[in-house]
């Protein structure tokens, strides 16, 4: 089971998709901020509506127009789909973690000091550097976006305040982090930086765009505690003393961790310029929790059908995780989905004891979404040997399949150090088991056992378009069945 401290931000699934320009190792495909759902940049004078940001609500479907045939035979499928639900007042977004409530309740204190030390980007004064670092699900991505939206608001277009917000969780070296932020600045294809260029040179180029944006730019780092597990802190080195190197830009970084001993493994500069400023989010404690699912439940669901007991049931369960937000969203969420399929009128206290269990495994499957591509390849690859072979699986076998997949995909596989590094990182979320084996004079190795019900896990990564060109011919109807078995995985809900 992975651990709940180390899950992935659910729901965040990067946009990547395969590439086929050659690549230096290590410096894998671009991720494309200024993909349609990628709201990672949008200068503060845009102002865009919510529907626009990542994850936003999306559109209901047209009704469908007259004459149309008949879905299903007896209607069967009609009942399935049918649009209008008993228990939804409408979006059902609501209980999803990229909708961004018009309330955050227990968090007044964090938004002002947040508010409080962006502020002075509206005056066209460059913000302290700020880490913000609380366990998972205690709202510090919710509350950045808060602000974010309000200061985009306040801001008009002569503010010259650039926001970019970046999940450092899916992207898998400094290089992509560099050229991703870089690419959010250029304005056409040909200013774009390519995959390719040597580090210095993306470097050169980044704050020749950043240059051309001007103004203050404020940066982003969610997650940045993944970053550094996983490629050290040089990245944030570079980062922290650029405005030494910018002349018309300035750029404030807000780091955001979930991980809240992510400063001691900074080295003492970069710790220093990056803590100019910090925030702690604590844990939200159970009576908090009923607070912010009762706004929630209110906004979701129709009146009158949630039962007594059940939110209280869904916060004392995620108390217990850590005082996880985002764990007792899930269960509603869940709970939710569970008295639909049972064709419910209410949801009651039953229903969220068997979302509990089925929570489970969803999660493992969110953890999967959301890794960094060359990681849900070796994944992949690691399932691919498991699935055949029944037993361990060395890591120079693994890092073969991994080099076949990737090239089968138009990827330049990443160095053996560097997937040796993934390797302890899909461990330590509790997808798979390593185990340290002696191999005579050859020395020693590690020996992969697969952690997770590959036949839900395979599947799941399967249906990512990163890795869907090699995945396996599905049967007939298991499309069907797969997503109506666990809607949460592919589409809205
Ligand atoms: P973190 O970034 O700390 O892991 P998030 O900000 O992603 O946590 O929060 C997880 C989920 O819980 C999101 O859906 C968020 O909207 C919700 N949430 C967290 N704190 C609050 C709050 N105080 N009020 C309402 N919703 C909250
Ligand atoms: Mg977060």
């Amino acid at each position: 089971m992975p651990s709940s401290q180390r899950r992935p931000r659910p729901g965040q699934a990067s946009t990547v998709s395969p590439a086929n320009e050659n690549r230096p190792v290590d410096a894998p495909e671009p991720l494309d901020p200024s993909q349609a759902t990628n709201p990672a940049v949008a200068p503060v004078s845009d102002r865009r509506p919510s529907a626009d940001s990542a994850g936003g609500p999306v559109p209901a479907s047209p009704p469908s127009a007259p004459g149309t045939p008949a879905s299903s035979p007896g209607g069967l499928l009609d009942s399935i789909f049918s649009s209008k639900s008993e228990l939804f007042r409408g979006s059902r977004e609501v209980l999803r973690d990229s909708y961004v409530p018009s309330r955050l309740p227990h968090r007044e204190q964090q938004l002002r000091q947040v508010a409080e030390i962006l502020g002075p980007a509206l005056r066209g004064d460059l913000p302290s550097n700020l880490l913000i670092y609380g366990k998972i699900g205690t709202g510090k991505t919710a509350v950045v976006a808060q602000v974010r939206q309000d200061l985009q608001r306040r801001s008009d277009a002569a503010s010259g305040i650039t926001f970019i917000t970046l999940n450092c969780g899916n992207i898998d070296t400094p290089y992509s982090l560099l050229q991703t932020i870089a690419n959010t600045f250029a304005k056409t294809e040909a200013e774009r930086i390519p995959t390719g260029w040597s580090l210095d040179r993306v470097q050169s180029g980044m704050r020749r765009l950043m240059d051309a944006r001007g103004g203050i730019l404020l940066l982003v780092l969610d997650e940045v505690d993944r970053l550094v597990a996983r490629s050290g802190d040089n990245v944030l080195y570079t980062l922290s003393q650029i405005n030494t190197e910018l002349e018309t830009a300035r750029l404030a970084i807000l780091g955001v961790s979930n991980d809240l001993k992510f400063t001691n493994h900074l080295d003492a500069r970069v710790r220093s310029r990056l803590n100019e400023e910090k925030i702690l989010f604590p844990p939200y404690d159970a009576t908090q929790l009923q607070d912010i699912l009762r706004d929630r439940a209110r906004e979701a669901f129709r009146d009158g059908v949630v039962d007594p007991g059940v939110v209280e049931r869904c916060a004392a369960y995620a108390a217990l995780e850590n005082g996880d937000a985002r764990r007792a969203l899930a269960l509603l969420r869940l709970a939710a989905e569970m008295a639909e399929r049972d064709h419910a009128k209410r949801i009651t206290p039953d229903h969220v004891v068997k979302a509990k269990n089925r929570l489970e495994q969803d999660i493992i499957i969110d953890c999967c979404r959301t890794l960094p591509p060359h990681c849900k390849v070796l994944l992949y690859a690691i399932l691919q040997s498991f699935e055949r072979r029944r037993t361990g699986v060395l890591t120079g076998e693994v890092y073969d399949s991994y080099r076949r997949l990737a090239e089968r995909l138009g990827l330049q596989p990443l160095h053996a150090r560097s997937i040796s590094n993934y390797v302890s990182e899909l461990e330590s979320l509790g997808l798979i088991r390593a185990t340290i084996v002696s191999r005579g004079r050859g020395g020693r190795t590690r020996e992969i056992i697969v952690d997770v019900p590959i036949s839900e896990t395979m599947p799941a990564l399967e249906e990512d378009p990163l890795i869907a060109p090699v995945g396996r011919p599905k049967p007939r109807g298991q499309m069907l069945l797969t997503n109506f078995d666990n809607p949460a995985r592919t589409g809205p809900f």
